[in-house]
């Protein structure tokens, strides 16, 4: 009953489970793509203990930015169902204002006093 060619790939796409908006599964670099360029938010469909397709199909949201030694940023998904963390590297048009966002908001909300630095 399918009508996908393995053999002859076409680009995919996906919508996004937020916003709506039509996602392509790769970026403009060819880079495979999982989230959402406009929200980042992503949706649960691969295991990342066992590999293989994921039952869970919620949505996940961004949550937070890691930078790899090598300089690349990734963007950490979590589960909104079933707490599952994933990373997932950005693609160059993602919005950098979420991205950026992210990145400094440990250091907007220190779970500790700044003044500790003070005496430095
Ligand atoms: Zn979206
Ligand atoms: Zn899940």
């Amino acid at each position: 009953m399918s009508t996908t060619h393995p053999s002859r790939p076409v680009p995919k796409t996906f919508p996004c489970v937020r916003c709506g908006l039509t996602v392509t599964a790769s970026g403009p670099d060819g880079t495979p793509r999982n989230h959402c360029p406009s929200c980042l938010h992503s949706l649960h469909v691969l295991d990342a203990v066992e590999g293989g397709p994921s039952e869970c199909r919620s949505r996940m949201a961004p949550i937070s930015i890691a930078v790899l030694r090598t300089g690349d940023w990734m963007v950490i998904h979590r589960c909104a169902r079933c707490g599952e963390l994933t990373s997932n590297p950005i693609c160059p048009d993602d919005n950098q204002l979420i991205l950026m966002r992210m990145a400094v908001r440990p250091l907007a909300q220190p779970p500790f006093p700044l003044e500790a630095f003070g005496g430095l």
